[in-house]
């Protein structure tokens, strides 16, 4: 009998295994869609995880022929370092991520992580190896406790306390009427922007990725959860490769580098003292942001 399931084991596991690579990239990319140009190498293996450093050397990408996205993209991320991105909407910041999660190959140049080409290792490991906080939580009709679980096939239940308690959503859950067992999403309790990006840090980190992507939300929570949540997001990105593609320059002040995107080049780099001192384009967001912040602070 166990002969005849073994067959059924393997195709779940299969199964698991694009339901999970299907929702990190329904989660990034606000939509279901699978890009079938893009295809383990025969040769492929997996990713040999070291830290999970990142290069990008002279990437070149176009969605479509006619209008180059990046037009020669330099960097790298050592391993433990953060880098934060910014730039204008349209810049190519997004794109970065997407490429860098494979779910495009480059037209030119390449990326590495960890000295692997992203073409020559299986796209399942290099998934595994990437752990993505989105702008935008996907929650399923379910439990919010089988909505954290998400994060790691098997995870135990106490693995999924500790990983809401680390994502400071544990409280929050006990004070519900079945606690973890809670029914959300559409067909239950609502939660507001900020409890669902707990959820998703809390999924992180039962995911527990040498590399970590932070794609700063866009819409505004108010400045104390804002304040809140940055510092849940602070530790987790501790000990991790980080990058942040962020909306929100006070959020990167203390990135190893900060590199400043413009229609697909990157135009500055440096700290956030030496951009300033730079007087260029992040010091001139820098000062809108600050005036805007000054604004909604006295409107609040
Ligand atoms: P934002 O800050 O608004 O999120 P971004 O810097 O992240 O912007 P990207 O999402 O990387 O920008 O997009 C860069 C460019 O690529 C944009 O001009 C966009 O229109 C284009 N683009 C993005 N996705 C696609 C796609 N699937 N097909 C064609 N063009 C696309």
């Amino acid at each position: 009998l166990a002969q005849l399931f073994r067959p059924l084991d393997f195709l779940g596991m299969v199964y698991r295994e694009i339901r999970q690579g299907l929702i990190d990239m329904e989660a990034m990319f606000g939509l279901i869609d699978t890009n079938e140009e893009v295809k383990d190498a025969p040769a492929a293996t997996a990713l040999t995880e070291k830290g999970g450093a990142v290069r990008f050397e002279d990437v070149r990408f176009s969605y479509d022929p006619e209008r180059e996205i990046l037009k020669g993209v330099d960097l790298s991320v050592p391993v433990g370092g953060t880098l934060a991105v910014v730039g204008s909407s349209g810049a190519g910041k997004s794109t970065l991520a997407r490429l860098l999660f494979r779910f495009y190959d480059v037209t030119g140049g390449r990326i590495t992580i960890d000295g692997q080409d992203l073409r020559a290792v299986t796209q399942a490991s290099l998934r595994r190896a990437i752990g993505i906080v989105p702008q935008d939580t996907v929650l399923f009709n379910d439990t919010i406790g089988y909505n954290i679980a998400y994060g790691r096939d098997g995870a135990s239940r106490l693995e999924v306390e500790a990983a809401a308690k680390g994502a400071a959503i544990h409280d929050f859950i006990l004070s519900l009427p079945q606690q973890y067992d809670t029914p959300v999403g559409e067909r239950g309790l609502k939660l507001s922007g900020g409890e669902k990006q707990r959820v998703a840090i809390a999924r992180t980190l039962l995911k527990d990725p040498q590399l970590l992507i932070l794609d700063e939300a866009t819409s505004a929570l108010d400045s104390r959860t804002e304040a809140e949540i940055q510092e849940t997001l602070a530790r987790v990105a501790e000990r991790r490769t980080t990058i942040i593609i962020a909306h929100r320059l006070s959020t990167i002040v203390h990135a190893d580098e900060i590199v400043v995107m413009e229609a697909g080049r990157i135009v500055e780099r440096g700290t956030h003292g030496g951009l300033l001192a730079q007087a260029g384009l992040y010091a001139e967001m820098w000062m809108r942001q600050q005036t805007e912040d000054e604004e909604a602070l006295a409107a609040e």
